[in-house]
């Protein structure tokens, strides 16, 4: 039943060829008649209001107003004409402006005539000006019903070189939809569609892309946001599903020497409350049978780094290899030490393999890691690639999630038979609906208390003027024998500027800190490998009391005598981001500080930021709040990663409908966890296609 029609090459649609063919394909991705249909608007123009000229004031908004015609003229030389029509209204007056086709436009206006015009408006010359809009003349019949509302496409200037601007395209979706054939099978079940009074599949492309009325386009996106939801959710639940039953995992009963001894002879400290319960709910996945997918969520100081320790401990009792992967060298370099250090006592290998791991270091590591006399191995992403190869592999362990995509995870459980364990830990605590969406595969730990006597950090926003009062505080607390960090944003459009802003800020303040009576380190992700970790040396032992940095330093980083931390333009950081730099201070038992440095004028985005950051150290308020800010599409590198394909659904503003979903999901899959059952054929149909095109959105076949 698949549909054959939807599958034809786009460049046999009627009014695309193979020219435009060939730009919608490397421009959007457009492969076929499917692909187009499925190329959603991304907002709608309602053509029933009209704005004033003089409310111009938005350059990128498309608008439309009603105005009559002053004068018309073809300015410019021979080679570089312009035909510029002024316009106004009772508000003001505004310029047309063509640049091709101005043959054909000059016999099209008559002066006094009231024309309709719909553009976008861009300054020139300071003045406003219109280029190339859509020009009518108003009639006495009103816009037809199901032409008020206008779908609005993404275009880019190389489609619109081919005519095709968001009315090419509009064009085209209309030519697809009025082809005979034209048919977008259903993919939920009649039951479905009636219980949660789901327009169909076809009516809601239809509606999508020309709707009648501001109602449809609601039922339309409503359809289309919970196929959407529903499908991820059943793949990821029949995926956990399948997990829990069916893969098997390595089982590890024993708790034994090294486990043992590390606790009772080399801890300095009790677990919290919360550390134990998380590591016995570890402990029950790894005696299962079952292989352990476990997302560990905690807090930047809540002690995950032990609690990963432990873990791998028990691999190692029960006679098997363990690796930690970690986003940057950086942090890699510090969890080698921190744990090569705890374990010293303890007779146990741990090797360390990064991207500047010198070869024949690294030689010796993988035919120690083959023969199995390598126990631990800590690095970043040169841990999966294809030539690292362990000879009992019980469990990876993976620091900073977020950064490695599900791919990544999927090739790491490729490296032996049974798969290895699974932990993934994140501090950056994952706001509900992220979670279900982003990990709905992982079964959940969180460690909700912080070590014992750690005092919260005291936040103040601080602006420009009141920089000396910064510097004397500075210069108390290294009186006190504190050391302090600054940090420069990372713009990251270009690198050169980031370092010429944070070698500017480090003469500055090399200047206010001079030698001998201070010493200043400086990091930045340009240097090598051992230049950094001799400034980060420095820093430790004490050598140095200040440390200029970019936000490298943002993850992990454990420097418990560093009370201070001063973040530079902090209105340009994420909330996310500033929540990992102030996790770097509080880590040791003197009370510390983190100052936000801004100018004296923000926007009322960046002001929200940092009323949240003062007023709350709760890192689950703080990344609710950072999703309802930026949108789930910007945050954590989800979208490199490729993990939150979603195409249509928002998951802060249709929590509602995931929920619905998820629900529906969970009860389907509970029923029938293969989907075998007739009632289910069109999911997991459906579920197939997905797959096939990876994981793409609600593919149309
Ligand atoms: P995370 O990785 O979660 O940010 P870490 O594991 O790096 O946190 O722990 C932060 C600091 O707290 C480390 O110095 C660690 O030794 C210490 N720590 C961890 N657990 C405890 C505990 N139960 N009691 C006291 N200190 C702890
Ligand atoms: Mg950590």
């Amino acid at each position: 039943m698949s549909n054959a029609f939807l599958k034809t090459p786009i460049e046999y649609l009627k009014g695309v060829g193979p020219a435009r063919a060939d730009v919608l394909r490397s421009e959007s991705n457009i492969f076929t008649y499917a692909d187009l249909l499925s190329f959603l608007p991304f907002r709608y123009i309602d053509r029933s209001v009209f704005i004033r000229i003089a409310d111009i004031k938005d350059e990128t908004a498309l608008i439309q107003f009603k105005a009559r015609l002053v004068k018309s003229q073809i300015v410019g030389s021979p080679r570089n004409q312009r035909f510029v029509v002024t316009v106004k209204d009772e508000s003001g007056e505004i310029d047309l402006i063509w640049f091709r086709g101005l043959k054909w436009m000059v016999d099209k206006f008559k002066t006094d005539q009231e024309y309709i015009v719909f553009g976008k408006p861009s300054i020139f010359n300071g003045r406003w000006n219109i280029s190339h809009p859509e020009i009518e003349i108003p009639s006495d019949q009103p816009i037809p019903l199901n032409e008020t509302i206008r779908p609005i496409y993404n275009s880019t200037e190389k489609l619109k070189s081919k005519g095709l601007d968001y009315k090419g395209i509009s064009k085209l979706m209309k030519t697809l939809l009025l082809n005979e054939k034209f048919n977008v099978p259903e993919n939920l079940s009649p039951g479905i569609l009636e219980n949660f009074r789901l327009m169909d599949r076809q009516e809601a492309f239809i509606s999508i892309h020309f709707p009648g009325n501001a109602e449809l386009l609601k039922k339309a996106q409503t359809r289309l946001k919970f196929e959407e939801l529903f499908f991820l959710q059943l793949r990821l639940m029949k995926q956990r599903y399948g997990r829990i039953n069916k893969q098997k995992g390595h089982v590890f009963l024993k708790v034994g020497d090294y486990v043992n001894r590390f606790y009772h002879q080399q801890l300095t400290f009790n677990l919290t409350e919360a550390q134990k319960r998380v590591i016995r709910e570890i402990r029950k996945d790894l005696g299962s049978g079952r292989q352990m997918n476990r997302l560990l969520q905690g807090d930047v100081g809540s002690g995950k780094t032990l609690v990963a320790l432990m873990t791998m401990l028990i691999a190692l009792d029960n006679g098997y290899q363990a690796c930690l992967m970690a986003p940057t060298e950086i942090l890699a370099n510090q969890h080698f030490s921190t744990i090569s250090g705890m374990l010293s006592e303890l007779d146990i290998r741990v090797g360390l393999l990064t991207g500047s791991t010198k070869s024949g270091e690294r030689k010796e590591i993988l035919s120690d890691l083959m023969g199995g006399k390598l126990q631990i191995l800590i690095g970043t992403h040169a841990l999966i690639e294809e030539n690292v190869r362990f000879r009992y592999l019980g469990i990876v362990i993976i620091d900073e999630q977020h950064r490695f995509g599900v791919a990544q995870r999927a090739k790491l459980w490729e490296k032996n038979q049974i798969s290895p364990h699974i932990l993934v830990m994140t501090a950056t605590p994952i706001p509900r609906t992220l979670a279900m969406t982003l990990y709905g595969d992982l079964d959940s730990s969180v460690i909700d208390e912080m070590p014992p006597g750690r005092k919260p950090v005291v936040t103040r926003h601080i602006c420009e003027h009141d920089r000396p009062k910064v510097y004397n505080f500075i210069r108390r607390k290294i009186r006190e024998g504190r050391q302090v960090f600054i940090v420069y944003p990372l713009i990251q459009e270009s690198e050169t500027l980031d370092l010429k802003n944070l070698t500017e800020g480090f003469e500055h303040v090399i200047k206010e800190f001079p030698e001998p009576r201070y010493t200043v380190g400086m990091v930045h992700g340009q240097m090598k490998q051992h230049e950094k970790d001799r400034e980060m040396e420095r820093f430790l032992s004490g050598k140095s009391q200040i440390l200029v940095a970019t936000t490298v330093i943002e993850v992990g980083v454990d420097i418990p005598n560093a009370s201070v931390m001063i973040i530079e333009n902090a209105e340009r950081y994420g909330l996310s981001q500033l929540h990992q730099l102030r996790g770097r201070v509080g880590r040791g038992s003197d009370q510390s500080y983190c100052l936000l440095m801004s100018n004296d004028i923000l926007s009322a985005e960046a002001k929200k930021r940092i009323f949240t950051m003062v007023h709350t150290s709760d890192g689950f308020e703080i990344a609710e709040t950072d999703l309802k800010l930026r949108g789930p599409g910007d945050i954590m590198g989800t979208q490199q990663s490729g993990i939150l394909n979603l195409r249509i659904a928002d998951i802060i503003k249709d929590e509602k409908i995931l929920r619905a979903a998820r629900n529906l999901a969970s009860e389907i899959i509970h029923e029938d966890p293969d989907l075998v059952d007739e009632k289910n054929s069109l999911l997991s149909r459906h579920l197939i296609q997905m797959d096939k095109h990876q994981g793409n959105w609600g593919l149309i076949s």
